[in-house]
């Protein structure tokens, strides 16, 4: 043990070994050793007291002026001072930042781990004031990025780029798969096996495979759109999300930067409906609650483009946990219009399962989240 004690208070020389009845407070490192945090042991049979209190033989020195116990020499305790490099100092700061959050944070965040990262419905998330997207980042810490998405596009803040190319879309109407209700939102599933319905142009460096596509939508004609364009939110976003091939498949491409790229088309309401909407519109019976799904072969998504190309294009992310920003947004300028009557019926739609209490399946839009210093590009001026 002696030779123990001794070879501590040889390795730190100038640091005072506290004696009998001195106080640990009193006990700093001079300037040279300020990175250091270990106090020297104090001699075997000596003993130290706060305010009279008896302290632990082997007590460590904290700045703050905590004193607490250390493992007895032979246990298995912290590294000698000659074995503490920058990693040793780097990991116990990491560790004393852990514990001075608040202990729900901590243990959330030790549960939590990776697996956010690799299970999105891991943990359960919705668009309600407990589990909604003011939450989301507890859970899915992607959702407190700096490439977020939606975002507000402002005229003012956008820039024309004449190098943006017009976009192109061929999709193989065999492609189409089903349509469901997953209590999130209404989905038309694509095969994506191989490059049979692709997105090409505008942004994107290469094809991009359609996967699925997907609506946002609001409780009335009024809200809905997850982008908002010089301050109006539209009554419903069409998403078709397509991903870059070039990686093994959809999760890979989920955690690269260009590993998606989403297609978005506002919905307004007027007086001149879309009638290529009708084809989706009229499953939505069958698939009224959460969980069920139907057969929807031979559809072509692009049916549903407005007239217009003209787009603008950021970098963001998904809108729905676990929120990567993985995504090229192409947002179409232009909307298409939809009737007060096909709101109403997306809106009759549930998010509960079939043999549970009814709630209808509203505000699924995400809000808009903040653009820091990402620029938007427009295709046209
Ligand atoms: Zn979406």
């Amino acid at each position: 043990m002696r030779t123990h004690l001794t070879g501590i208070c040889k390795a730190i020389p100038t640091l005072p070994v506290p004696s009998a009845g001195q106080s640990c407070f009193s006990i700093s490192p001079s300037p040279r050793h300020r990175g250091r945090r270990w106090q020297p042991a104090p001699l075997a049979g000596h003993s130290r007291t706060i305010a009279g209190r008896l302290l632990p033989p082997y007590s460590r020195w904290e700045p703050g002026g905590r004193c607490e116990a250390l493992p007895a020499p032979g246990s298995r305790g912290p590294p000698g001072p000659w074995l503490r490099g920058r990693a040793w100092i780097w990991r116990e700061s990491i560790k004393s930042r852990r514990e001075a959050r608040p202990p729900s944070c901590q243990s959330r965040r030790r549960r939590l781990g990776h697996r956010t990262m690799i299970n999105p419905n891991y943990y359960p998330w919705g668009y309600d004031g407990d589990n909604g997207p003011d939450q989301w980042y507890k859970n899915y810490p992607f959702a407190k990025g700096r490439h977020q998405s939606p975002i507000e596009i402002n005229n003012k803040e956008v820039h024309y780029d004449s190098s943006l190319l017009p976009w192109f879309a061929s999709y193989d109407p065999g492609a189409a798969k089903t349509i469901l209700n997953n209590g999130k939102t209404c989905r038309v599933v694509f095969d994506d096996s191989f490059d049979r319905s692709v997105l090409r142009g505008g942004p994107l460096p290469g094809v991009y495979r359609l996967r699925q596509l997907h609506f946002h939508w609001g409780s009335s004609d009024d809200h809905g759109s997850e982008h908002v364009v010089n301050g109006v939110r539209y009554a419903g976003e069409l998403h078709l999300l397509h991903w870059n091939p070039k990686y093994s498949n959809y999760l890979d491409a989920k955690r690269r930067t260009d590993g998606i790229a989403v297609l978005a088309i506002f919905l307004q309401v007027g007086d001149t409906p879309k009638p290529e909407m009708k084809r989706i519109l009229e499953e939505i019976n069958a698939i009224k609650t959460k969980g069920k799904n139907a057969p929807f072969p031979n559809f072509d998504p692009s049916i549903l483009f407005p007239k217009s190309h003209d787009y603008w294009t950021y970098h963001g992310s998904v809108t729905t946990p676990p929120c990567e920003e993985c995504v090229t947004w192409i947002i179409l300028r232009e909307p298409i219009i939809v009737s007060s009557d096909q709101m109403a019926k997306l809106r009759s739609l549930s998010r509960n399962a079939e043999n549970e209490p009814n709630h209808p399946l509203v505000d699924n839009w995400r809000p808009t989240q903040p653009r820091y210093f990402r620029m938007v590009s427009a295709s046209f001026l």
